[in-house]
């Protein structure tokens, strides 16, 4: 069955209408990048489907069930995920100690009370790190890390809720070229070896192309496109959408893919 279906979302603000009528599906395993230009409703829609936003018309259904009207705690109960900065506070905490308390918070109460706690989710929490390539890292304090190891623990940190869908807003922002094709390489290695369906918004044309399976072009709230990174990039109207900005969807010239 299908994961995410999304079917005819609809929402204004005041005269604004940031999403019409957008309608697309996500299955297991894929990676699907929601573009375009700046204010084209990317994260309106994205925040319909983790249930920030109510839609004034429209439906988003998980697994087939209906999940419109649920509140974001119940979307991650039924495997919704997104993933989150490292809250400030939780900077003086070592890697390990985040990813626990990840892991706790994802967990019944019940199920944490009658577990060992304090072992059970250490050793849970490093297999997550070993995922991530963080593994090595576990004690060190999250303050202490380079910014791309941030983001490695923040996809640990998304995966301990055990996601069938994961949600990632610009996931890549503030990163350097070469941390950010590693952390996609990684996030798409894990989504394709779990069958967690990826849905993410991104200004990178290289990670876009690099690494979504499918693109959906929005523009002022509509879906303009959607098809293969290869097509997108070829289509005539979205690159006018992109006029003034074509150069976006141009691979950078003279930098190998390495
Ligand atoms: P994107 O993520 O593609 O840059 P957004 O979804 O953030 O676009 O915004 C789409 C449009 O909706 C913009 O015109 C923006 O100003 C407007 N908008 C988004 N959120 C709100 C809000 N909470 N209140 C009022 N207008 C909003
Ligand atoms: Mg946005």
């Amino acid at each position: 069955m299908t994961l995410l279906s999304v079917q005819h979302l609809s929402k204004s603000f005041g005269g604004v209408t940031a999403a019409r009528d957008v309608s697309f599906t996500l299955e297991r395993g894929e990676m699907l990048a929601i573009i375009g230009p700046n204010g084209a409703g990317k994260s309106t829609v994205f925040n319909m489907v983790g249930g920030q936003l109510r839609p004034d018309r429209g439906a988003v259904l998980l697994d087939g069930q209906n999940i419109t009207a649920a509140s974001p705690q119940k979307r991650f109960r039924l495997g919704v995920g997104r993933t989150f900065q490292v809250a400030q506070t939780f900077l003086s905490m070592s890697v390990a100690e985040n990813v626990q308390m990840a892991l706790i918070g994802s967990r019944r109460e019940s199920e944490a009370l009658w577990s060992p706690a304090r072992t059970r989710y250490r050793d849970d929490a490093v297999a997550l790190l070993e995922q991530v390539g963080m593994a090595g890292m576990a004690d060190h304090p999250c303050s202490a890390l380079a910014y791309g190891d941030v983001k490695r623990v923040e996809l640990a940190i998304a995966l301990a809720g055990q996601p069938k869908l994961l949600l990632m807003d610009e996931p890549t922002a503030g990163m350097a070229a070469r941390e950010r094709a590693d952390l996609m390489d990684l996030t798409a290695s894990i989504a394709g070896a779990k069958g967690i369906g990826v849905l993410f918004t991104e200004h990178d044309m290289d990670v876009v192309f690099g690494h979504a399976e499918r693109v959906i072009v929005l523009v002022r709230g509509r879906i303009l496109a959607t098809g293969a990174p290869e097509d997108i990039r070829q289509d005539p109207e979205v690159r006018r959408a992109y006029l003034g900005d074509e150069h976006a969807l141009e691979r950078p010239k003279g930098l190998s893919p390495t």
